[in-house]
């Protein structure tokens, strides 16, 4: 990274160490250039995206949001909660990992990682009955 004091490019760690039980890394580095010493924390950026509606909000990812869409998605299909809840576990580990801090409403991103999800529990069921051939509630 940038030197902080002179903007050189190149600066070369000296120093790195495990602090906060594990959880981030401290390195002491030193510019190549003016010899100046800084300290710089790393830590994994596991936050979940934001969701950038149509009208150009921000709102925080809803997980219920994502759990119920896929519930009324899947409400007519064989497949168990425990599938569901591994599919959005998935869909989750997926966003986290991506490092991505938007991502837009409706389309894109969201709705391919959560149709991917869709798509391999739904994938080898069999069809649905057509509307005719429910058994009708009495
Ligand atoms: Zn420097």
């Amino acid at each position: 990274m940038h030197c902080p004091f002179c903007g050189a490019d190149d600066t070369k760690v000296i120093d790195s160490r495990l602090v906060a039980d594990g959880d981030q890394v401290r390195r002491r580095r030193e510019c190549v250039s003016c010899t100046e010493r800084f300290t710089t924390f790393e830590t994994a950026e596991l936050v979940l995206p934001r969701v950038i509606k149509s009208d150009g909000v921000r709102q925080p990812f809803d997980e219920d949001k994502l759990r119920s869409g896929m519930m009324h998605a899947l409400q007519k299909r064989p497949v168990a909660t425990e599938k569901i809840d591994a599919s959005i576990h998935r869909i989750l580990h997926q966003l986290r990992a991506s490092g991505e801090r938007e991502i837009k409403s409706g389309h894109e991103r969201a709705e391919a990682a959560g149709l991917g999800g869709l798509r391999a529990l739904c994938f080898g069921l069999p069809r649905l009955p057509g509307r005719g051939s429910l058994p009708r509630r009495n």
